[in-house]
């Protein structure tokens, strides 16, 4: 099954399915507004069911797959009967909180899942790593720094492993001046210079969120402190990951810039299958740049060090106000820079509420993730 199967992480996967087609049976896809291509996928990849999250779009969704054999269900209701069918592999491609309880319902179904929503792991890694511990199902990274990580560890002890290694590309806006910054248009930073993905996380690669939520999900990943973890702008998006280890050695991950790559290595289970993507010729690129990141100028990463530090709830409340400061700046109503101010005020709030000293449990994430977008909402007008 996939879940955000009309996004780009899903769309990327049905195209990989769709050159082996007798190989893989598709139980269920879900999408949200894009219900036009959610029923042609489905007929296309003969789904034997469909969720759409908008309960308004489900007879919309029913008449463009009337005459089709397959199961229509709309609302989170509808995503988590998708979500819980009995299935071998869950691609959880939803974008943002909206990802995590499907995920679960995955994973409690008995699904080895492969995980692009890093909001969920960032919100409520530990109760993942747990249900799919429980369920003896794997939690398969797709993220393609922490795909890299995965293929680089594999094989080596933990105990020789030094530190981690993430790149970030430094996004669109890598030679602007902190200055410059402010009046950046959600327009511009809609656009990435190297990977073609969703709006959200592209703006999130922009102001180096999207790095500070990698971080905090490579720690959870991979059991890191966040001395173990560093981040290098990496311009060229060669060089997914590098692991150091104590012995001095050092091995780098190097991939194509195309989600297809990491999505196939846990769709075949760690295995190599021959890809048709643009083969990398290290001649023409010629000279690999590494660069450490302006903290200053990019305090959004600093924040993702400080979520790891804090640990517990912290990760939850991070994840939700940046997506309310994200929601705002998208609508023209907070600036670029403001939406690390508003994440900054929204976490110093609910510590000195005492809200993350709560127990890390679903319940309480849900409830938190409603309380911090609500703060963060307060910050976006006083700001
Ligand atoms: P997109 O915006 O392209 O797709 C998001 C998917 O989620 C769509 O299927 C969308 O449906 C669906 N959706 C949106 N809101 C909801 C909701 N409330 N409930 C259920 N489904 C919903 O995102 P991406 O594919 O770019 O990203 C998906 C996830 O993968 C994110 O967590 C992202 O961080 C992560 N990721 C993405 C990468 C990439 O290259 N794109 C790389 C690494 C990680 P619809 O379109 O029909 O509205
Ligand atoms: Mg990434």
């Amino acid at each position: 099954s996939i879940l955000g199967a009309t996004g780009s992480i899903g769309q990327n996967t049905l195209s990989l399915i769709s050159s082996k087609k007798d190989d893989f049976k598709v139980v269920g896809l879900t999408g949200a507004d894009n219900i036009e291509l959610l029923a042609r996928s489905a007929v296309d990849f003969e789904a034997d069911m469909v969720a759409t999250a908008d309960e308004s779009k489900f007879l919309d969704l029913k008449d463009l797959l009337s005459g089709h054999n397959v199961e229509v269900c709309a609302g989170l209701s509808g995503i988590l009967e998708v979500a819980s069918q009995q299935t071998d592999w869950v691609m959880s491609a939803i974008v943002g909180s909206a990802g995590l309880l499907p995920g679960l319902s995955a994973l409690e179904a008995g699904a080895n899942v492969a995980l692009a929503n890093k909001e969920s792991m960032v919100a409520a890694g530990p109760i993942m790593k747990r249900i799919s511990e429980i369920n003896d199902v794997r939690l398969i990274p797709v993220d393609s720094e922490h795909s890299a990580i995965a293929q680089v560890i594999r094989g080596e002890e933990r105990e020789s492993l030094s530190k981690i290694i993430i790149t970030a590309s430094g996004g669109a806006f890598r030679n602007f001046s902190k200055s410059e910054l402010v009046s950046v248009t959600p327009d511009q930073a809609s656009t990435h210079p190297n990977w073609a993905m969703g709006q959200r996380i592209t703006i999130d690669s922009a102001s180096l969120f999207n790095k500070a939520l990698e971080i905090i999900e490579a720690k959870e990943f991979f059991n890191l402190s966040a001395s173990e973890i560093e981040v290098v702008i990496h311009p060229e998006s060669l060089v997914h990951a590098i692991a150091c280890f104590q012995d001095g050695g050092m091995k780098a991950h190097l991939g194509p810039a195309d989600m297809r790559h990491a999505i196939a290595y846990a769709l075949h289970e760690e295995k190599r299958l021959k890809l048709s993507l643009d083969e990398i010729n290290l001649a023409d690129v010629g000279t690999l740049h590494f660069d450490k990141p302006d903290l200053d100028k990019y305090p959004s990463l600093k924040l993702g060090y400080e979520v790891i530090e804090q640990g517990g709830l912290a990760g939850a409340a991070f994840n939700a106000a940046k997506e309310e400061a994200l929601d705002n700046f998208i609508n023209y109503k907070l600036s670029f820079t403001g939406m690390a101010d508003v994440v900054r005020a929204t976490l110093d709030e609910l510590n000195s509420r005492n809200e993350l000293k709560n127990e890390l449990v679903i319940e309480t994430i849900m409830e938190l993730d409603l309380l911090a977008r609500s703060i963060a909402k307060k910050y976006v007008e006083k700001i």
